[in-house]
């Protein structure tokens, strides 16, 4: 809650100000549950101060739901009672360009005494990038989103588009165009037809993407680069790095703009990562640079790759305990179809120079500018509930700091081109193929579990286990027929 009670309804009464000034009538306060889904309440402006003072109830049992609302009990969460109070983030709430009257926040969680929910995922969050900040470590995160785009059926009356505002072009010839989704009987019409990376899929939806770009600027998030991806209707958007808990926010806010501008076309967002079985998936990179005293340990002119031995070893500590982070990275069992070799999803635990097989990828960039550099860990996708996610991995930074985590040697080509027996005598393993195997790792994990703390670790568990229960006899089109709209 950062500032005093004071301040904080001062702030509240200065902001439902502008948000009435702005037409605002009613605020999403949104938090991400640890099966990934982004949960809600809503309130009318004028409620804020109010709501600032004393924060709005929500049952603590959504930190056991699964993705597909069903309660999976820990030990220290699951029944009917309790009841938790939300406080918004004053200096995140924003106004809403794609959804004409609404502003958006998002909230930490307290009990009712004030003290903070050990589960609220966005506090651990800030705790890991405390403790960094403790150890004299600025970081710098920055998240990559993917998604496929495809007409929405139910925007399509008979006879023509009905969009909001009749936006976004003509409806599609009906029966031409779609393509059938194996072993479903959901048909993806894809708005667009170009090339991967190519200009006619920019053409063909300018006026999506534009508005997708305005919106988002609008909104204060500095987008670094929008263009089409690898499979039919993917493209990908990059924003600016920032510190974690903002980029967390950051990656919410950029999806549900990216859902709201996409239904106000006529169309539809698949962030799931896989929109069709056996394609090449949609990933949600996370990029993250380290600080010292002002210095990017990222541009040490003495040291191999311009790496600070610091940053060599928090990258190591990240390195070491991916299998176990991916567990929160790559949380759902339609995760696992995603991460497979040779479609730069980053299936094996290595790193390399600005290598986009690795799990790990250095990035160098221009050598002239010295912010530059960074890493991006490729493994994860949108399922992740970005604040567990970031936590956990500074977490295991701090903890490769602490133990002197080692990077062993780069990898260079496709590891998964490699022998068997090669990639064993250079260490390389594959990334668990399973979320009982990842579930497994985390369950091993012990700087992470000390982070994550017993109710939220317990939580977290519960979910995992329960959905790789629940899709443990399901084929590969079941399990994506039944996440693509998800998240
Ligand atoms: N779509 C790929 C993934 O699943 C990533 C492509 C890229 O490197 O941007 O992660
Ligand atoms: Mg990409």
């Amino acid at each position: 809650m950062g500032s005093g009670p004071a301040e904080q309804e001062d702030h509240a009464r200065r902001a439902t100000a502008r948000l009435d000034a702005e037409g605002v009538r009613t605020i999403a306060l949104t938090w991400v549950d640890n099966a990934g889904i982004v949960r809600v309440k809503t309130v009318p402006t004028p409620r804020l101060a109010q709501v600032v003072h004393s924060g709005v109830g929500m049952s603590p049992i959504f930190d056991v739901y699964t993705s597909d609302d069903i309660v999976a009990a820990s030990a220290h969460l699951g029944g009917p009672d309790g009841d938790l109070r939300l406080f918004p983030d004053l200096d995140r709430l924003t106004v809403l360009a794609a959804q004409p009257g609404w502003a958006w926040a998002p909230v930490d969680r307290y009990d009712q005494l004030g003290t903070p929910h050990p589960a609220c995922q966005r506090q651990f969050a800030r705790r890991m990038a405390d403790r960094a900040a403790a150890e004299g470590l600025e970081m710098r995160m920055g998240f990559e989103t993917e998604w496929v785009v495809v007409r929405d059926p139910a925007a399509v009356a008979p006879g023509g588009f009905a969009g909001a505002g009749g936006v976004g072009g003509p409806a599609w010839p009906d029966g031409t165009g779609g393509a059938a989704v194996p072993g479903s009987s959901e048909v993806l019409h894809y708005p667009c037809a170009g090339p991967a990376y190519g200009m006619t899929r920019v053409v063909e939806l300018s006026d999506y993407l534009r508005d997708v770009a305005e919106a988002l600027a609008v909104q204060g998030i500095e987008v670094l680069q929008l263009h089409p991806e690898y499979s039919p209707g993917q493209f990908e958007i990059s924003t600016a790095p920032a510190d974690p808990v903002r980029a967390a926010d950051d990656l919410v806010l950029v999806r549900e703009t990216i859902r709201a501008v996409s239904q106000r076309h006529g169309l539809r967002a698949c962030f799931a990562p896989t929109a069709v079985a056996g394609q090449v998936g949609n990933g949600c990179h996370l990029h993250l640079s380290l600080r010292r005293e002002g210095r990017s340990l990222h541009r040490d002119p003495d040291a191999r790759w311009g790496l600070a031995p610091d940053a060599v070893r928090f990258l190591g500590g990240i390195l070491d305990s991916l299998p176990a982070l991916l567990a929160v990275g790559a949380p759902s069992p339609a995760s696992y179809l995603r991460l497979v070799p040779s479609q730069w999803a980053g299936a094996y635990r290595c790193w390399g120079v600005e290598n986009r097989e690795a799990a790990l990828r250095l990035v160098t960039g221009s050598p002239a500018d010295p912010e530059g550099g960074n890493a991006e860990i490729k493994c994860f996708d949108a399922a992740a509930n970005p604040y567990l996610l970031i936590g956990t991995v500074i977490a295991a930074g701090l903890h490769g700091i602490t133990s002197g985590g080692q990077l062993p040697p780069p990898v260079t080509g496709d590891p998964g081109a490699l022998g068997v027996r090669e990639r064993a005598r250079r260490g390389i393993t594959r990334l668990p193929v399973s979320l009982t195997e990842a579930a497994d790792h985390l369950e091993g994990a012990a700087p992470l579990l000390e982070a994550l703390g017993e109710v939220l670790y317990g939580a977290v568990m519960a979910v995992r286990r329960a959905e790789a229960a629940q899709f443990a006899e399901s084929d590969p089109e079941e399990i994506t027929a039944a996440f693509r709209w998800r998240y």
